[in-house]
């Protein structure tokens, strides 16, 4: 990468572009809502089970320019998730500051491993037990994700509860390569314990993107 490229991706003026599109959002508090989805690679958290790791090396990504990133959501929707990867791998200062001065709605996927930075109307916590979140972000999430892979996922959980704030919205979600096993363990865990509610990656029962 040109040393020029490089600097501005190191100012979130250029983000290393995986992906792109416009779909429902299918999992969490906004299921069912249509939203433009910009997928940012570069994730260096390591989750073996992560369904997306062509995200993880950036430099295989194009560096692209953010106001190109907003002109193309704009065509689409006035709700916006920002994933990845990992998008705090980035400032997100620049990018949310023109997203959100065209009136959009931005959401944040994020396992909060890194600085919290940019403007959200959303932030989604997904916390990774191998690299956990900033102190910051638990008071800032508007909902907590935890992906249950196995039984002891449900102990990590509860860690993670215990630190958000109280607004917080708490779900429990099947890791989907595991729901078929934990998806009973998941609807009994929650019935006695219905602080938790239960989130399905319904994108993927749905077959789209
Ligand atoms: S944090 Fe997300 S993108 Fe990164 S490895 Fe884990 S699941 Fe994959």
């Amino acid at each position: 990468m040109q040393k020029e490229t490089q600097e501005l991706v190191n100012k979130g003026e250029m983000l290393p572009l995986m992906e792109e599109f416009y779909t429902i959002q299918g999992e969490g508090f906004h299921k069912g809502t249509a939203a433009y989805f910009i997928r940012i690679g570069g994730c260096d958290v390591g989750c073996h089970w992560c369904d997306v790791k062509e995200s993880w090396n950036a430099d295989i990504h194009p560096p692209t320019e953010i106001n190109q990133i907003v002109d193309n959501a704009d065509k689409y929707s006035k709700t916006i998730v920002i994933t990845g990867g990992e998008p705090l791998t980035w400032d997100m200062g620049p990018l949310t500051k023109k997203l959100k001065d065209k009136g959009m709605q931005v959401h944040i996927e994020t396992s909060g491993a890194y600085k919290l930075t940019g403007i959200w109307d959303w932030i989604c916590l997904s916390p990774k037990k191998i690299k956990l979140p900033t102190p910051e972000i638990y008071e800032k999430a508007h909902e907590l994700k935890v992906i249950i892979y196995n039984k002891n996922d449900f102990k990590f959980a509860e860690e993670q509860a215990e630190k958000v704030n109280n607004n917080c919205i708490l779900y429990l979600q099947p890791e989907w390569s595991k729901r078929d096993k934990m998806m009973s363990q998941i609807v009994d865990y929650v019935m006695q314990n219905p602080k938790w509610k239960v989130s399905l990656q319904t994108h993927k029962y749905l077959n789209i993107p």
